[in-house]
């Protein structure tokens, strides 16, 4: 059975303070998952956490997370902006873009950050923008399709990322003979992996190559950057990923192939950004209407506007009614929000205990990609983000959006100047 990180009593006290709907995150549990991750990786010197920005671009979480030794990995300006001013060093910042507009590459020379090159064209177009870096990380995508042991896990053939295996040899001589001292190799080959064997399985794509790419290049490289794509359970019968198998399974190949190649020194990097927040956030909404039709539904105070993964991908989130966490899930209902698109539905055809107006429903799993992905369709304001602090206290970390905001980008003309606010 999944389990809220908050109790019922809590959140009604909670809700008194910030209406719904708002995202919660909990303090405790990202401090402590990101000290697992770190023990977990303590056998490798240069390791560190890249945190994916996108993911959840909230200063107060980014700073929670460098407090536990965390960099950022940033793919736009304004997540460069926010690293910046969260005082993170530039060695401290990757940057993994693609088809990346030169401003975004003049900024991320500007703070240092180091830059993965998505593709070997952008050698060039990097050049001519702001310069040639001595460090620079390379994103490698092999085409075909990914598996671990038997089971297809994704497919970087049809993917945009990333350079070729002939290109990776091609651009590593081009940036040696451009100046580049200091290389790195990344690559993404699977997204939400829920197995212990996603990391070991391209540790060891990328030791190999990286050995190949030393051995015909000369190339010093000096870090191996995972990625993201460590996931999470987000049903209730799946099981999760045991972070320290998963380090000690990139220590077994890590140990197999770089060491007896002379390559023992070389930096793991991650940038993980589902596996880092996505448990230790959620959603918090009322249950605002009851509809008897075709089928039951419940009606929403939040929408997709607030969470689109269920919308966009059919992404199954648990839902609690708090309150009634031990009474038998017994009604089916289509849990709603309130957008002019009928694939505003948190969820289909769920089992639920019977549903009340005005009850709290929790959705899980709400703390990456969450809030990150909302929009503002059909004129919805996004919500508020409040921090459940480790002594129990709350703190809200982003307020929810205004009418004023949304209209912001009219403020230039007159043509609502008369509006009320
Ligand atoms: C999205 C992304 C990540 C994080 O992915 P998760 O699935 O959240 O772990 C890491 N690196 C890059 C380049 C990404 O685009």
């Amino acid at each position: 059975m999944k389990k809220t990180f908050v109790t019922n009593e809590q959140l009604q006290e909670i809700v008194k303070e910030y209406p719904t709907p708002f995202h919660l995150y909990d303090e405790k549990g990202i401090r402590e998952n990101a000290r697992r991750l770190k023990e977990a990786f303590a056998w490798n010197k240069g390791f560190k956490e890249y945190f994916a920005v996108k993911a959840t671009p909230n200063p107060f979480l980014l700073k929670i997370l460098q407090e536990e030794g965390c960099g950022t990995d940033c793919s736009s300006m304004t997540e460069l902006m926010l690293s910046e001013a969260l005082g993170f060093d530039g060695s401290e910042i990757m940057f993994s873009s693609n088809a990346t507009p030169a401003d975004e590459f003049v900024k991320a020379r500007e703070v240092n950050a180091i830059i993965n090159l998505d593709d070997i064209t952008h050698i060039d177009f990097l050049e001519k923008a702001a310069g040639i870096p001595e460090t620079i990380c390379c994103r490698f995508n092999p085409g075909g399709v990914f598996k671990i042991s038997t089971s297809i896990m994704d497919n970087p053939g049809d993917a945009k990322y990333g350079f070729t295996k002939e290109q990776m040899f091609e651009g590593y001589k081009k940036l040696k003979d451009l100046g580049v001292k200091n290389f790195g190799i990344h690559s993404f080959l699977a997204s939400n992996t829920v197995t212990n064997e996603y990391y070991p399985t391209l540790a060891k794509i990328l030791f190999e190559l990286a050995v190949e790419l030393k051995e015909e290049t000369g190339a010093d490289i000096k870090f191996i950057n995972l990625s993201g794509g460590v996931g999470i359970p987000y049903k209730p019968d799946q099981e999760g990923n045991d972070i320290k198998a998963i380090g000690e399974g990139v220590r077994k190949v890590y140990e197999e192939i770089l060491v007896p190649a002379g390559m023992g020194d070389i930096a793991i990097y991650t940038e993980l950004g589902r596996f880092m927040l996505g448990p230790y956030g959620c959603l918090v909404t009322t249950a605002i209407h009851e509809k008897h039709t075709h089928k039951e539904y419940i009606g929403l105070d939040a929408s997709a506007v607030n969470l689109m993964r269920p919308a966009m991908y059919g992404a199954y989130h648990h839902i609690t009614v708090m309150g009634k966490e031990n009474q038998p899930c017994d009604h089916m209902y289509d849990v709603t929000g309130s957008l002019c698109e009928n694939n505003d539905k948190f969820a289909i055809d769920r089992m639920l205990p019977k549903v009340d107006i005005g009850d709290l429903l929790v959705i899980h799993d709400t703390g990456a990609h969450g809030f990150a992905m909302g929009y503002n369709y059909n004129g919805k304001l996004k919500s508020a983000e409040v921090l459940l602090k480790e002594d129990g206290s709350t703190q809200l970390i982003r307020r929810a959006e205004k009418p004023e905001d949304y209209f912001a980008t009219f403020d230039f003309c007159d043509i609502l100047k008369d509006m009320k606010y």
